[in-house]
């Protein structure tokens, strides 16, 4: 749809959305659902829901590569090729790292998905709340600034996100990882429950959890009025669920938010910059580039989210320059693009056990238990030399269902062979949190232009000392747990990934009560651009050992109602 030349009106909103992906679709829902007309602005490709998934229901022999990545892909994009989840049946929804340059000062595995939905489509669903230690920890502890709000500022929000998304889990009734509304949690298998007991007793104060994550294991009626069922734990999840099972903005936020009739969408929009307007003081609206016919167009509205996932938020926001902020929208500390922070993915260990071997389970469950820190939980420990925590994420799995897969039989004689007795491995990582420092920044190139004419992102992040100090300290604790577990075999791994390849990025645009060492307020708006709001990774000022989304969720809905709020008393 050519839209350039009709009349301003026609592209004036009462709210911009940039991006689509999970932050954005949450706040398209909340604004739609207040009744204010909004547009979702996604440089992506549409994708609608069931209609869209083209691999949904591919068994391997449909696929090219029977689910694999031939070299030549590889070689051309070596980057997204090191994501576990890039295959055959998912590549349609990852970003080809040869179409959208980057330059890594030094090396960053940046994963995207550009696509209506964005990465929602392609996430692993697993999350976890945040607790008030997790708020508190980095300005009491000394490894960053203060945040702005508290756990039970956010808890109402938590609540309403794993209300209407369907968040599966166990009340454990732990503080320092709050329990959330949750669906029935699947299971653990008979070895998972065997190192609980295990681990439980010999260290007291460590706790294995069941995995909480965004699959309905029951529907609710909110889900129902979702057109979402049941997930059947088949594990096909990154190819799009049919059944809306898990959580995705293609099968929840997106058609709700379009069933109020206030959204509209328009893909193909790459938005280039938020247009500042000198005399108001406030955004006017965005420019857009066309992403197919390169052609340039505005959008107005009187409030604009920024959810464009975190780094992509950071380059919109350092490329809309203006007399007013010559280095970027809302930048006048310098900071923005600064105090960028991801999780530490680096080590895992393995092993075997014995004693289970004619035990078996059900489905491909899409979770994992879990373990909350025991380093550094309420304050810093006295004992302990790194900063910061760690979760961990462990799993114990009948290896048959491996050698089924790489037997030479097929049909009958390949269910026999799985049917037999088999040994059992178990596997264990780590979800370090990294310290947000002023070094780990990114940034704009003065010279590189990406094929839309946008300035190509820098990224300039890498580890610490501390990443060292703290990928020892699992490794060693997580030996002893597995072997007080009577876990054999045991292998301590440091696969030495870059950052990036936890896809959990956060930060350059960081919440603060101080508009000199921050860019945003309590309520996620640019200090000096108020009805500009960042709700997406960008905002946030520590990245804790929770996978983040759930909080991104929950920072968006607070921020969309504070939003709607304040415009209906005029204030924006
Ligand atoms: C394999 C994988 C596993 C993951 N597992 C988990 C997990 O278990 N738990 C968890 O919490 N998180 C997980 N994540 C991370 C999770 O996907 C992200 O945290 C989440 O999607 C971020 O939401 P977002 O809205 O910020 O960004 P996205 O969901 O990426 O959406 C951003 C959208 O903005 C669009 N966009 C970008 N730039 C522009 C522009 N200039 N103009 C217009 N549109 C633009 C993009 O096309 C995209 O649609 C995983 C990610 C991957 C890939």
């Amino acid at each position: 749809m050519n839209i350039n030349g009709k009349a301003r009106e026609n592209r004036t909103f009462d709210a911009i959305v940039i991006g689509s992906g999970i932050s954005g679709g949450w706040a398209a829902k909340e604004l739609c659902e207040r009744g204010l007309k909004t547009i979702v602005l996604e440089r992506g490709r549409p994708v609608k829901h069931r209609k869209d998934y083209p691999t949904a229901g591919s068994d391997p022999w449909h696929l090219d590569y029977r689910g694999r990545i031939p070299q030549d892909d590889i070689d051309r994009n070596p980057i997204v090729a090191r994501c576990y989840a890039y295959n055959d049946a998912t590549k349609h929804f990852f970003v080809k790292d040869e179409e959208h340059p980057y330059i890594q000062e030094k090396r960053f595995d940046w994963i995207r998905g550009y696509q209506e939905g964005g990465k929602s489509l392609i996430w692993a669903r697993q999350g976890q709340r945040w607790s008030r230690y997790d708020f508190e920890g980095p300005a009491r502890d000394g490894y960053g600034i203060e945040w702005p709000i508290t756990y039970d500022e956010l808890a109402p929000w938590y609540s309403r996100v794993e209300t209407f998304v369907g968040w599966s889990g166990n009340k454990d009734g732990l503080d320092h990882l709050p329990d959330g509304e949750f669906l029935p949690p699947f299971d653990m298998t008979c070895v998972e429950k065997h190192i609980k007991g295990k681990v439980e007793a010999a260290f007291p104060g460590r706790h294995v959890l069941h995995g909480r994550c965004a699959h309905l294991t029951e529907v609710k009626p909110i889900h129902r009025e979702q057109d979402r069922g049941q997930c059947m734990a088949r594990y096909l999840c990154y190819r799009g669920c049919p059944y809306g099972a898990y959580f995705s903005s293609n099968s929840s936020t997106l058609p709700w938010a379009e069933k109020t009739g206030n959204l509209t969408i328009r893909t193909h929009a790459v938005v280039e910059s938020i247009i500042y307007n000198e005399a108001s003081g406030k955004a006017s609206g965005v420019r857009v580039i066309d992403a197919i016919t390169k052609e340039v167009s505005e959008y107005y509205a009187e409030i604009i989210f920024l959810n464009a996932a975190c780094l992509n938020s950071n380059l919109i926001l350092l490329n809309s320059r203006s007399n007013r902020f010559p280095n970027g929208l809302g930048n006048d500390n310098g900071l923005l693009g600064r105090y960028i922070a991801f999780h530490n993915y680096r080590g895992s260990l393995t092993a075997t056990i014995d004693g289970f071997e004619d035990q078996y389970y059900y489905g491909r469950r899409p979770t994992q238990p879990i373990m909350p820190s025991y380093r550094n939980v309420y304050s810093q420990d006295s004992d302990t030399d790194f900063q910061g925590k760690y979760l961990i994420a462990f799993g114990a799995a009948r290896s048959g269902w491996q050698r089924g897969v790489r037997s030479e039989n097929i049909g009958i004689d390949l269910k026999q062979e799985v049917s037999e007795p088999g040994s059992w491995g178990v596997f264990m990582m780590m979800q370090g949190e990294t310290v947000p420092i002023y070094d780990n920044h990114v940034r704009l190139s003065e010279t590189e232009k990406d094929p839309w004419g946008i300035p190509q992102l820098i990224t300039s992040v890498d580890y610490t000392a501390n990443d060292e100090k703290l990928i020892q300290d699992f490794l060693e604790s997580g030996a002893e747990m597995i072997e007080a577990a009577g876990g054999k075999n045991i292998i301590q791994n440091d696969d030495g990934r870059a950052p990036g390849l936890d896809i959990h990025e956060i930060g350059g645009a960081r919440m603060g009560k101080d508009p000199a060492t921050s860019i945003l307020n309590n309520w996620n708006q640019v200090h000096n651009c108020k009805n500009v709001f960042v709700t997406d990774g960008a905002c946030m000022s520590s990245v804790a050992i929770q996978n983040p989304s759930l909080t991104f969720m929950a920072l968006t809905a607070r921020a969309a109602n504070y939003a709607a709020d304040e415009l209906a008393k005029g204030n924006l």
